[in-house]
């Protein structure tokens, strides 16, 4: 393994690079349980867990107990999710940095959304998912964005809709159909 847990000047612990890492380089695999849950209300997105990893639709990885847990969000991220479930470099990380991701890129559930202070020229303030984020955003990791979320951009980019009221019926409508 060449990450370490330590404390973070992001949010609590954080992971790090135990030695330099190359671009494109594997830097953890996300293991655990899989869990179907439909979230198709404010409410229902606050007793989802946190720490859960988007994998597909209305299924996450739930992370407590593993490393992943412990990956923070940056809005200048340094790794990003190759296939769906492995986090890669997407620039050379130097020995001793964060490691970090960025938690839009798969995650579906337009109901969750979060503070960032992450403090990169380009941080968005307001964290949300995928359905979110700019065009531009989307083509510079479209190849660290795992296919089921791209699908989601391309189809619920919040864009394509009149507002975000017309947004959620759409977008409920589709994670119940075939649940
Ligand atoms: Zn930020």
């Amino acid at each position: 393994m060449e990450i370490y847990k330590g404390e973070s000047k992001l949010h609590g612990v954080g992971l790090f690079a135990l030695k330099n890492i190359k671009k494109g380089k594997i830097v953890l695999v996300v293991k655990g349980e899989r869990i179907k849950f439909l979230i198709d209300s404010d409410d229902q997105a606050k007793t989802a867990e946190l720490n859960w990893f988007g994998f597909s639709k209305n299924t996450w990885i739930g992370v407590s107990n593993n490393l992943c847990d412990f990956i923070n969000h940056s809005c200048n991220p340094n790794v990003g999710v190759k296939g769906q479930v492995t986090l890669v470099a997407i620039r050379d990380i130097k020995k001793d940095e964060e490691i970090t991701l960025d938690y839009s890129l798969n995650e579906a559930d337009i109901f969750w959304n979060m503070k960032c202070n992450c403090g990169e020229k380009n941080c968005r303030k307001i964290i949300k998912s995928i359905q979110f984020i700019s065009k531009e955003k989307y083509k510079k990791y479209k190849k660290y964005i795992p296919q089921y979320f791209k699908n989601v951009f391309l189809n619920f980019n919040i864009l394509n809709f009149k507002n975000i009221e017309e947004l959620k019926i759409k977008w409920v409508d589709f994670l119940k159909s075939n649940f």
